[in-house]
């Protein structure tokens, strides 16, 4: 029923088996998922996905793409040696400040201090949404010197690398995955802003200077951009055409969602997989029938 239509699913955090981290997907159970999705599915690159949806003709039956976000090590530590091991192509979203090494992702910061012991009360289990919704719509220096007040009040400290589970892939491991054939490097902005919260000038910089860092350093062309956060209320309408203006052929979000042929290729909806998504809740989420419950609910 749902053959018409494509499939983008969305990973983030990846683990070996014996790590407490219920967020991220353990090696054994991404690989069923990609076994599953060998069966039943044709995995291809995103670029190629969003020709399709261009296509004035009807586009490939079951078709998915895969594509993960951020740019940490754990996606070459556990979930690239899956992507050879089936020869499925996926597309990397990094962000280039974090790349080099100059700060980690200021949403790890907050996930990492809710799993502290003692954890501030904002950050406790059942809060921590609200809590990032407030985040998400402060300016980066204030949400910044939020995050430090509420690490002041548990009277501990940022480090300032980020821990081994959020650290990031270096530019010779980007350089290896692209040269695979089997990855594509895509943009997710130079420090994962909030797009709502930014002024044009800052938008803009965040999308031409990550373009332009990774073109440079990896030597290939950068299609791609996937918004920070990437829900409706993240950004405006005028940040899709300056996506389309700094020279992006496509750009992805978070907003669950299954696109069609004709699709607009600026505001792609995605499946999100995590390490709470189990084995059926993914096929029901890849067949389709989660999107057409969605629909009659
Ligand atoms: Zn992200």
């Amino acid at each position: 029923m749902s053959a018409d239509m494509a499939r983008i699913l969305m990973y983030h955090n990846f683990r070996a088996t014996e790590e407490e981290w219920p967020d991220a997907v353990a090696v054994a159970a991404a690989r069923t998922q990609l076994a599953y999705l060998r069966d039943h599915f044709r995995v291809i690159p995103l670029t190629r996905l969003v020709e399709q949806l261009r296509s004035p003709t009807s586009i490939d039956k079951n078709t998915v793409a895969l594509t993960v976000d951020d740019g940490r090590c754990n996606f070459c530590e556990f979930f690239f040696p899956l992507l050879k091991e089936f020869r499925m192509p996926a597309t990397f979203f990094v962000v280039s400040s974090f790349i080099c090494g100059k700060d980690w992702i200021w949403t790890d910061k907050i996930l990492w201090l809710a799993r502290q012991p003692h954890a501030h009360e904002e950050l406790q289990h059942g809060k921590l949404d609200l809590f990032f919704d407030k985040m998400n719509r402060l300016r980066p220096d204030v949400r910044n010197s939020r995050i430090d007040e509420v690490a002041a009040k548990m009277k501990i400290s940022i480090p300032k690398e980020p821990p081994p589970e959020y650290a990031p892939c270096s530019w010779a491991q980007l350089r290896e995955l692209a040269d695979s054939g089997l990855v594509e490097i895509g943009s997710h902005s130079v420090t994962h802003p909030i797009f709502s919260t930014l002024t044009d000038e800052e938008s803009w910089s965040e999308l031409a200077e990550s373009r332009s860092q990774i073109e440079r350093l990896l030597g290939r062309r950068v299609s791609c951009f996937c918004f920070p956060n990437g829900k409706p209320s993240d950004f405006f309408p005028k940040h899709l055409q300056q996506v389309q203006d700094a020279g992006y052929s496509s750009a992805v979000m978070t907003h669950f969602g299954m696109p069609r042929r004709g699709a607009d290729e600026y505001v792609l909806p995605r499946i999100g997989v995590s390490g709470k998504t189990d084995l059926i809740s993914f096929m029901k989420y890849v067949d389709g029938v989660e999107y057409y419950q969605g629909l009659l609910r």
